[in-house]
C-alpha cells in the first residue's frame, strides 16, 4: 500500500451517464458513504446526484479523483434495490448509471423534510384582551403547536391578531416535524366478508405472505369476481409483518376509485405515485417510502424505482395491460421486473387479471407461478351474453358505423334506464381526412402517418409527435373549398352518429385527450358510476377495471382493428381488450350483453372471444405460440436505428446485422424500415432477433454491438427486450 492510498478513500458512483459502470470519487475528509448512500457529485461542468456502488473504487492516481460534494442525509438505498438496478440494467441492455437515474428522479427529496415553523402558547397573556383575541387565545389553550395560518383560520381572525400576540410574548416558536403524506393504513380497519371462492384464495394468499420469501401468485378471476377484496388480504397480512407494500396501476385514470376503496378497507389511503403528482407530495412521498414513514404506494410502473426501506409484497393489477412497458430510454415491462424484484428481495409477487398475458398464464401451466381462479362475479352477477354482428349481412346505414342490430340494442336499454357503452380504439373524429377533388391526404410532416381530426378542437393532429395543425376550408394541394372529407370513424363520429339515433340520451365521450385532463376524466367517471349517462362512448381506458353498475349493453364498434397488423401480440390483445370492455356489462347482477361487430365473425380469435370461454382462446393462442416460437416458448428482442435521414439508419442497421455473431438457436431478421419509419423527423429502422427459449439474446445483442458500427452523430441504437411494440 503506498501512503497515497493510505491517505485517501475512494468510492465507486453510479452517475446518470450512458457508462458502462460507475466513476469513481475521492471521499473528502469528514464524509463517510456507505454502499447505497444518495450522494452530490460534479460531472464534467455540472454537478448531479449518484448513488454510492460496492467495491473499491477504481484503480486510479487517488490525487486524481475529483471529490465527492456531499452525502444526503437520506437512508442508504437498500441492498435489494442496489441489485435490483444492476439487473435491470443487465437485461435491458441500459447503462446502470440510467437506471439508476430512474431511482434519483426527485433531487428535492434527499434532504430531510424541514419541520414546519410552529406557535406554542406561554404564561404571558396581553394587556388588552380584545374578543378575537381572545378566541386565538383558548383554542391554542390545548397547549399543542399550531402553525400560524392554522390557528388564524381556525380562530377565524387575520394573521395580524396572531402576530400581534406572537410579539407580545403571548406565543412561543417553536417546531413542528413533518406530517406523514398520508396516516398509517390499518389492516384490521375493515374486512371484507369474502366469499367461499374468494376466502380460499385469500388464506392461501395470505400464508405465502406469513411464510415470507419468494413466489409469484397469479390470481386469475373473471370480471368483477372480487380479485381486488382478495389481494387486500395480502396487503393487510404484509402490513402486519411490518412491510411495506407497492400496488401497481396500469391507468392513472383507475386511481382515484381505488384509492377509495383501499380506505375503505384500511382505513386510510395509499400513497400515490405518478406523473401528474405535484412537486411537493412527489417529494415527500419519495422521503418517506425510502424512511419507511410511507407503508402502502399505489403507482404507475414508475413506481417500482422507489427506495423502499423494507418491501414485502407486489401486486401488479391488471398483470396483462401494455401500458407496463415503458418504451423510453430504458425499456423494460414493469410486470416483469416486478417479479424480478420480487426474486431479488425474496417476498411474494402477485399478478392480477381477468385476462392475464399469455407468457403469465404459461409460467402457471409450468409450474413457476401459481395460478389461483375465482370463476364466478361477486353477488351473483352474470357475465354478459356475447355475440357477433356479422357487418357483411347487418351493414351500417351509408355514412354511418353502427349496425341496426346495435342500435335496437341501445334503443331497448335505453327504454329500460340501462346504460351502454361504446367502445372504439380510436381518438378523435376521424383517422384520415383527405379532398375528393384531388386525392390530397392530410399526414404529419414529421412522421409516417395520417393526421387525426379533432373536430371538438377544430384540429388535425398527429398522434404520435402531438403537432398539430387547424383544419383548413380548402385543400392545400388543389385550392377546392369545401372538399375535405373524413374517413373511418373516431369515437367523436360514432358520438356523432349516436346523437342522430338518440337526440335524447345523455352521452359522454371518453379517451385519454379529454379536454380537462385527468380531473375531468375523474369526474366524467363518477358521473358515469352514478347513473347520470345513457350512452358512453369511449376508448381503451373505459375497459379497465371500471365498475359501472348501470351498464347492460356492451357495443364493439370494430373489432377487427386490432387484428389487422401482423403484430404477433395481435390476437392476444384483441382477447383481452374485448374480453375486458364487455366485461363492463352488468356487474350488479341485471341480465347484460356484448354485441361485437365484425367482417369476419369466423375468424379463430373472435370466434373463440364469442364463445365466451377463455380457455378456447388461451389452448389456442399457447399451441399457436409454441409451434411458431414466439414468446414464451422463444424470446425476441428489437433493435431500433434511427437518425435524421433514412440512408444513414439504413447503414447503421445494416452494419449492425453484419456483426451479429454466429449462433445457432439465435437467427436475426430484418434490418427493415420500420412500420412507423417516420417519427419526429428522425427515420427508423429496425432488426428483430429471435431465439429460442434458452438462447442468450442479451449477451448475443451485446457482442453485435460491440462488434458492430458505433452509432456517431445523430444516430441513435435501441435495444427493446421482450417488445411490446414492433411499429
Ligand atoms: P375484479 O377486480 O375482480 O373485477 P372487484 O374486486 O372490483 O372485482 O369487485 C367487483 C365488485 O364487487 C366491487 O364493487 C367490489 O366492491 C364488490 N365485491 C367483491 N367482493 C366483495 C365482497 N366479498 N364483499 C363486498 N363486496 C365485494
Ligand atoms: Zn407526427
Amino acid at each position: 500500500m503506498t501512503a497515497d492510498s493510505r491517505k485517501f478513500r475512494s468510492v465507486p458512483v453510479l452517475v446518470p451517464t450512458p457508462a458502462e459502470g460507475p466513476y469513481t470519487y475521492r471521499v473528502p475528509e469528514g464524509m463517510d458513504p456507505v454502499p447505497g448512500s444518495v450522494v452530490r457529485v460534479p460531472l464534467g461542468p455540472r454537478e448531479v446526484a449518484g448513488l454510492v456502488w460496492e467495491g473499491p473504487g477504481g484503480a486510479v492516481d487517488p490525487s486524481k479523483l475529483r471529490p465527492l460534494s456531499e452525502v444526503f442525509d437520506c437512508p442508504p438505498v437498500t441492498a435489494g434495490m442496489r441489485r435490483f438496478i444492476d439487473w435491470v440494467a443487465g437485461w435491458t441492455l441500459s447503462p446502470p448509471g440510467m437506471v439508476a437515474r430512474m431511482v434519483l428522479r426527485v433531487p428535492a427529496a434527499f434532504d430531510p423534510e424541514m419541520p414546519a415553523e410552529g406557535l406554542r402558547i406561554t404564561d404571558t397573556r396581553p394587556e388588552r384582551l380584545t374578543p378575537a383575541r381572545r378566541r386565538v387565545i383558548e383554542l391554542a389553550g390545548d397547549g399543542l403547536a399550531w402553525t400560524r395560518s392554522g390557528l388564524a383560520h381556525a380562530a377565524g381572525v387575520s394573521l395580524s391578531v396572531v402576530d400581534g400576540l406572537r410579539d407580545q410574548g403571548v406565543f412561543e416558536a417553536v417546531e413542528i416535524p413533518p406530517r406523514p403524506v398520508v396516516p398509517e393504513p390499518d389492516p384490521s380497519h375493515a374486512p371484507a366478508e369474502l366469499t367461499d371462492e374468494q376466502s380460499d384464495a385469500a388464506t392461501a394468499l395470505t400464508r405465502k405472505v406469513a411464510a415470507g420469501g419468494y413466489s409469484v401468485t397469479l390470481l386469475d378471476g373473471i370480471t368483477g369476481s372480487g380479485k381486488t377484496e382478495v389481494y387486500f388480504e395480502a396487503v393487510a397480512e404484509t402490513l402486519r409483518k411490518g412491510r411495506q407494500v407497492l400496488i401497481l396501476l396500469p391507468e392513472i385514470a383507475l386511481t382515484q376509485a381505488f384509492l377509495d376503496r383501499f380506505h375503505d378497507r384500511f382505513g386510510a389511503r395509499p400513497a400515490e405515485w405518478h406523473s401528474d403528482l405535484a412537486p411537493r407530495t412527489r417529494e415527500q412521498v419519495w422521503r418517506q417510502v425510502a424512511d419507511g414513514r410511507v407503508r402502502v404506494v399505489a403507482g404507475a410502473r414508475s413506481a417500482l424505482f422507489l427506495p423502499f426501506a423494507e418491501l414485502g409484497l407486489i401486486v401488479v393489477d391488471e398483470e396483462h395491460d401494455a401500458a407496463y412497458k415503458q418504451e423510453d430510454r430504458v425499456f423494460y415491462n414493469a410486470r416483469d421486473m416486478a417479479v424480478v424484484r420480487g426474486h431479488l428481495g425474496g417476498f411474494p409477487v402477485v399478478l392480477a387479471s381477468a385476462t392475464p398475458s399469455v407468457e403469465s398464464r404459461v409460467n402457471a401451466d409450468q409450474g413457476r407461478y401459481e395460478r389461483m381462479v375465482l370463476s364466478s362475479r361477486y353477488g351473483g352477477a352474470a357475465l354478459p351474453e356475447l355475440r357477433a354482428i356479422d357487418m357483411r349481412s347487418d351493414p351500417p346505414e351509408r355514412g354511418g358505423f353502427l349496425s341496426p342490430v346495435l342500435v335496437e340494442a341501445m334503443k331497448q336499454t335505453l327504454v329500460r334506464g340501462e346504460q351502454s357503452l361504446l367502445f372504439l380504439n380510436r381518438r378523435g373524429y376521424a383517422p384520415l381526412t383527405l379532398c375528393r377533388v384531388c386525392g390530397h391526404r392530410f399526414r404529419c410532416p414529421d412522421c409516417s402517418s395520417w393526421l387525426v381530426e379533432h373536430r371538438f378542437r377544430g384540429q388535425l393532429m398527429c398522434h404520435h409527435c402531438g403537432h398539430h395543425e387547424p383544419k383548413p376550408q380548402a385543400c392545400p394541394e388543389c385550392g377546392t373549398l369545401d372538399h375535405l372529407v373524413a374517413c373511418g370513424p373516431g369515437v367523436e363520429r360514432i358520438a356523432e352518429e349516436t346523437a342522430a339515433f338518440f337526440p335524447e340520451a345523455r352521452i359522454i365521450v371518453l379517451s385519454s385527450d379529454l379536454l380537462g385532463g385527468v380531473k375531468r376524466l375523474r369526474l366524467e367517471l363518477e358521473a358515469i358510476a352514478g347513473g347520470e349517462a345513457d350512452i358512453i362512448i369511449g376508448t381503451q381506458l373505459v375497459a379497465k377495471g371500471h365498475n359501472f353498475p348501470g351498464m347492460t349493453l356492451v357495443g364493439v364498434i370494430d373489432a377487427d382493428i386490432g387484428l389487422a397488423n401482423g403484430d404477433p401480440r395481435a390476437a392476444e390483445r384483441t382477447f383481452q381488450l374485448l374480453s375486458q370492455v364487455t366485461g363492463r356489462a352488468g356487474r350488479t347482477g341485471r341480465r347484460s350483453a356484448g354485441l361485437i361487430q365484425t367482417y369476419q365473425p369466423d375468424h379463430p380469435v373472435m370466434k373463440a372471444i364469442i364463445s365466451g370461454d377463455p380457455e378456447n382462446f388461451y389452448q389456442r393462442e399457447i399451441a399457436e405460440r409454441e409451434r411458431a416460437q414466439l414468446p414464451p416458448f422463444g424470446r425476441l428482442a428489437g433493435i431500433i436505428v434511427s437518425a435524421p435521414t433514412a440512408g444513414e439508419a439504413q447503414t447503421h442497421a445494416r452494419g449492425l446485422r453484419a456483426a451479429a455473431p454466429a449462433a445457432a438457436n439465435i437467427a436475426v431478421l430484418g434490418p427493415a424500415e420500420a412500420p412507423l419509419a417516420l417519427v419526429r423527423g428522425r427515420h427508423r429502422w429496425r432488426l428483430l432477433i429471435h431465439g429460442d427459449r434458452r438462447a442468450d439474446l442479451q449477451g448475443f445483442i451485446r457482442a453485435m454491438l460491440a462488434a458492430g458500427p458505433k452509432p456517431r452523430g445523430q444516430i441513435r441504437v435501441q435495444v427493446d427486450i421482450d417488445p411490446q411494440s414492433f411499429l
